[in-house]
């Protein structure tokens, strides 16, 4: 279904954090190339070395989404060491803060905002440029249910992925004539490293409760709507929002 991918480049960011280095390791499955990027070099070498021997290919290249020149670098790393531009572009780097909105501090606003919206518009306007120039691409938003509904203590979080949905549309309709198609992934909570123990808690099981399923998500529950939104099977797929969530979107007012 999705033999497209093949020998196709992407560059995944904040690919070296628990769902961005699985999304690499996805598409470097369905044999893409992937450069993954991010802050913490040293964390990206074992993740490279995995897909390697997995048969796949990889190359790290450093990036902050913070700053549009290490973006531009980056691109240009990974254009010249996969051999050419990437045709698909998953935006993923993201930080959260959780505090009470009364609580939030002006920096930790700042911070979130300045990651997981405006950094990923610049990420999204670089491979937007190039893929212009390319005549074609698709670039995937991780958002999340907390940028289509909300919770406590997370405003900034919601609000940024909230604007990133909006942003996810906006470029998909400047972008169409273009080739280049624009959709976000909105996961619901999804078990990773991070949040392992906080799920294991009794918070945790409390929340898992709401979801109507009765159970958080799993990487690989992202992997088809991933690999859809890659592929040249979702040709007709631009500003498309898809909520991956175990039903938690639906739960009962
Ligand atoms: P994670 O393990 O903390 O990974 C986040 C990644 O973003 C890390 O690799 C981090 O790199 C990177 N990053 C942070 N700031 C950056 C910057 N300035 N420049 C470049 N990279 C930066 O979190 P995750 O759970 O995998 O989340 C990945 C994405 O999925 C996020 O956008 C998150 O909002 C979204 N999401 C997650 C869930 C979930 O339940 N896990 C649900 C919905 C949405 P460093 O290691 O260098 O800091």
């Amino acid at each position: 279904m999705f033999d497209d991918l093949r020998g196709k480049r992407a560059l995944v960011t904040g690919a070296f954090g628990g769902l961005g280095s699985h999304f690499a390791k996805v598409l470097a499955g369905a044999g893409v190339r992937v450069a993954l990027a991010g802050r913490r070099i040293e964390a990206a070498r074992p993740i490279a070395a995995q897909i390697e021997q997995d048969g796949g290919t990889a190359c790290v290249v450093p990036m902050d989404v913070t700053s549009a020149a290490s973006i531009t670098d980056a691109f240009d790393a990974a254009e010249s060491q996969l051999g050419g531009s990437m045709q698909i572009v998953v935006n993923n780097a993201g930080i959260a803060v959780t505090r009470p909105a009364a609580a939030c501090e002006e920096h930790e606003w700042q911070s979130v905002i300045d990651v997981n919206l405006n950094g990923a518009w610049r990420v999204a306007q670089a491979a937007g440029q190039r893929m212009i120039a390319q005549g074609g691409g698709s670039i995937i938003s991780i958002a999340s249910i907390l940028g289509l509904r909300v919770a406590q203590q997370v405003p900034a979080y919601a609000a940024a992925k909230a604007g990133l949905i909006h942003l996810t549309q906006a470029l998909a309709l400047e972008w169409a004539r273009h080739g280049v198609r624009v959709n976000a992934l909105a996961p619901g909570y999804i078990e990773t490293e991070l949040n392992r123990d906080f799920f294991a808690s009794e918070a945790g099981q409390a929340l898992i409760r709401r979801v109507p399923q009765r159970r958080i998500g799993q990487p690989e529950h992202l992997d088809g709507a991933l690999l859809l939104m890659a592929s040249d099977a979702a040709t007709f797929m631009t500003g498309a929002v898809l909520a991956i969530d175990g039903g938690h979107l639906v739960s009962s007012l």
